[in-house]
């Protein structure tokens, strides 16, 4: 597809510089100018974030007021309320639905996951992997299959979905690390299966979540990795052994860490822990602030330094007013304006996620746990790193022009555009 050339302007999201981009009419990233104090305009570098402006950026005094991680330096951040910024689109690799529409419910017509995408474009993401999860095998091929038509119907959405990320069926079955997954489905890791599917979605499955506890996963998660698809841990309760078999077979990823386990735990070892200490495994994790308290947070993000990724696990009430609502499964859950989704009859369970990406980057920068930059990061370049797209998504020379405009007020993001491909795809109303 082409598009008219564009040219944006505003400050790096990370070192608060006024830059300048410009986009090919083939929606590619051709330059990215910097301009100093006297005017002078200059090319970045490449790689975008390099040394010289690796800073963390603390774009609002107070609100960003966490240590900064090793890998980032002080620097100081012109800009504030009513500036307009410029970042990399959010990648959100795991999202079951949103604003109403549940990618796991059938029918699914591509229809609605047309828009539910250009619901997901007003909130900052610009690549996204519809996640499907434990189901009856039908019941996934049609999901996944609705998902590829969706894709094909509508170009900009085939461009905004990275792949689909397969959680499940070949989960554990033991109470805990199952969570929410229908025990019925449960079972164990099986290639003809997921060929069957593989080909229901147009060989869009890019991700699959999967338990090491059984026997076939080594296997399965090699033949994976040799056909492209990563494979993450998650609702497991495999042996920590087993979690290092699966990371030397290839795993390469941790879904939700901390989320999908057993209430008790033996205090080491065990899987929690192998999967912290395996510099291999990309660490995903929900930071809404009721899914993993802060303490294990800051403790993952020390471990992981560089390796986490913020997912927004989003179940289809994301998005949708506070209030109290009735789910297709049974049982009323309620929405708070907090974004906290939790059972009515007992507040205290939650109820899946309902929190955005951006507002998961804006609520991790206020806890101070790492700087708004170090968030959107999380949220964006880290996601891309992580299932080796670096190249593709980024604010960097080449790459698609895939960028969020935004104004922070009192720390508040307002998407003001999302530029998909450099068609832009999001215009906020003024
Ligand atoms: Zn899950």
């Amino acid at each position: 597809m082409t598009s008219k050339a564009l040219v944006r302007d505003g400050l790096h999201y990370a070192t608060g510089e006024r830059i300048r981009i410009t986009i090919s009419s083939e929606g590619r990233i051709t330059e990215i100018f910097t301009e100093d104090g006297v005017g002078r305009i200059e090319e970045m570098s490449a790689d975008g974030i390099d040394s010289k402006i690796s800073g963390a950026a603390s774009a609002e005094a107070g609100s960003d007021g966490g240590e900064a991680l090793a890998t980032y330096g002080e620097h100081s951040v012109r800009g504030g309320d009513g500036e307009v910024w410029i970042a990399p689109g959010l990648i959100d690799l795991q999202l079951n639905g949103g604003y109403g529409i549940d990618l796991n419910s059938l029918p699914l017509t591509s229809e609605s996951v047309i828009r539910l995408t250009r619901r997901l474009w007003e909130t900052g993401v610009t690549t996204y992997y519809p996640t499907v999860i434990t189901n009856g095998d039908r019941e996934i091929e049609e999901l996944v299959s609705a998902i590829d038509q969706a894709c094909r119907e509508e170009a900009l959405t085939g461009k905004s979905i990275g792949g689909i990320h397969l959680e499940g069926p070949f989960l554990s079955p033991e109470e805990g690390p199952r969570g929410a997954h229908d025990e019925r489905y449960i079972r164990p890791p099986d290639w003809e299966l997921l060929q069957r599917w593989q080909d229901a979605s147009g060989s869009r499955i890019r991700i699959l979540t999967l338990s090491p506890e059984w026997p076939e996963a080594p296997e399965m998660i090699r033949r994976c990795v040799q056909s492209g698809i990563i494979v993450s841990i998650g609702h497991t309760a495999a042996t920590p052994e087993q979690i290092r078999q699966a990371a030397l077979a290839g795993a390469s990823m941790s879904t939700h860490f901390g989320n999908g386990a057993h209430l008790t735990l033996p205090r080491h070892p065990n899987y929690l822990w192998e999967q912290l200490a395996l510099d291999e495994l990309w660490c995903g994790f929900i930071a809404d602030g009721y899914h993993v308290p802060d303490s294990v947070i800051k403790v993952l993000l020390r471990a992981k330094a560089g390796k986490a990724l913020l997912v927004s696990d989003a179940v289809y009430l994301s998005g949708m007013a506070p209030g109290s609502y009735r789910t297709h499964i049974g049982g009323e859950v309620v929405l708070t304006p907090e974004g906290r989704l939790h059972l009515a009859r007992k507040p205290e369970l939650l109820a899946g996620s309902a929190m955005m990406l951006a507002d998961a980057v804006q609520r991790l920068a206020a806890s101070g746990l790492c700087s708004f930059a170090e968030a959107w990061d999380m949220a964006s370049s880290a996601p891309a790193r992580a299932i080796g797209r670096e190249k593709l998504y980024g604010l960097t020379k080449g790459a698609r022009a895939d960028f969020v405009m935004f104004e922070r007020n009192g720390g508040k993001i307002r998407i003001v555009e999302t530029v998909l491909g450099g068609v832009p795809v999001y215009q906020a109303s003024s």
